[in-house]
């Protein structure tokens, strides 16, 4: 190799380390002044390293953060425990929902994305990034506690004229008042409507868990849906409704909140078909289980929407659910009541087709 050679391969090295020294200047300064909250944490779970975003966010200074276990920063030990063994077991976590201390003793609502860094195959460090969504949350629970305010207020006027319709009722119905039986009838089956729509959101407002209020008793499917069946033919006279027999059967659950499914599944069923369509209600015994179902000739739900169906205030945007009422609460609702009973709700739907919306519970042998 000559001089010349020699001194062109010293210039090229030279500037491939310069170029190497600034992407690496320019990745530290990306992590450690991203405005994104990021840090590391080793397989005991101490943080290694924190970028300055983390710190601020917090309030923490780096050495009050840095070398502590992570597990001081979480409100919920049982959040972070999950999260650790989650990472452990090369998950990769995103949007995870978290809530961390604050050095001033605020917590922070946090959604956590991470996974880990391994080295052959051993665990070096998490890469956590961290995003706050205090604000966010803050005001949902602003939202919800409107909304628990508003049907709480909204009950006690209800329930006192619920009561007078049904003294009016059955005075009516001793002096055979054809008409106003018929009046008064409508008049508190309306009232119980509201009752239960109030009763509905009140729920859905405090995300209570139902299953402190389950009042769990053995009955008869066959009569419970029947019963359902003449509350919603008497809001709706525009269906046929056919009920699928599958013989007698027990169940051992809550049975209001069994005919609450039942009749949320059929409300929509008509809701979302066309006037005069078949709506079915059904059983079938499948070994020690039945399945029952509730299945429709109507508008259908694309693949898109069946997976959001079920989250609160959900609404399918289309003309068909424009032109009907609705808060999106039922189908949540229907999914809580059954999460309770230990099941789940499942839908089968082509659309324009009609849609069968189905799950499964033990029947009870005694
Ligand atoms: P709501 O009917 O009050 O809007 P739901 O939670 O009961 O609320 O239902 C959520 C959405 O799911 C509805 O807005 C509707 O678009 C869709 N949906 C529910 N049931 C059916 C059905 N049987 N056929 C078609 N769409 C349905």
């Amino acid at each position: 190799m000559d001089v010349n050679q020699l001194q062109q391969e010293i210039s090229d090295l030279k500037k491939e380390a310069l170029e190497l020294s600034l992407s690496n200047e320019a990745l530290t300064d990306f992590i450690e002044n991203a405005a994104l909250p990021l840090h590391w944490v080793d397989e005991n779970g101490i943080i290694i390293w924190a970028n300055q975003a983390e710190l601020t966010a917090l309030g923490y200074n780096s050495s009050e953060y840095v070398g502590q276990s992570i597990t001081k920063f979480h409100a919920d030990a049982e959040v972070i425990d999950d999260i650790l063994t989650r990472l452990t077991n090369n998950e990769t976590l995103h949007n995870y929902k978290a809530r961390l201390r604050c050095k001033d003793g605020s917590i922070k609502h946090v959604l956590i994305s991470s996974n880990v860094f391994r080295k052959d195959n051993k665990f070096v460090h998490t890469r956590c990034f961290t995003r706050d969504v205090t604000p966010m949350v803050l005001e949902e629970q602003r939202k919800d506690d409107f909304v628990a305010l508003v049907s709480h207020e909204l009950k006690t006027p209800l329930t006192t004229i619920l009561s007078y319709v049904q003294v009016l009722l059955s005075k009516a119905k001793k002096s055979e008042d054809a008409l106003g039986t018929l009046m008064l009838t409508r008049t508190e089956m309306q009232a119980k409507r509201m009752t239960t729509m109030i009763n509905d959101f009140l729920h859905v407002a405090r995300q209570e868990t139902p299953n402190a209020h389950l009042h769990t008793e053995t009955f008869a499917f066959t009569t419970l849906v029947q019963d359902v069946i003449q509350d919603v033919q008497l809001m709706y006279h525009s269906h046929n409704i056919e009920f699928e027999h599958c013989g007698d059967v027990e169940l051992h659950a809550d049975r209001a909140k069994i005919g609450q499914v039942l009749s949320n599944l059929l409300t929509n069923a008509i809701k979302y078909s066309p006037e005069g369509s078949t709506v079915a209600i059904g059983c079938e015994r499948q070994s020690e289980n039945l399945k029952i179902y509730v299945r429709d000739q109507g508008v259908g739900i694309s693949a898109a929407d069946q997976k959001r169906l079920f989250d609160r205030f959900y609404r399918v945007e289309n003309a068909r659910s424009k032109n009907v009422s609705g808060f999106g609460i039922g189908l949540y609702l229907v999914t809580e009541i059954l999460k309770y009973h230990n099941t789940t709700i499942h839908v089968e739907s082509i659309e324009g087709e009609g849609s069968t919306f189905y799950f499964t519970m033990p029947i009870h042998t005694s």
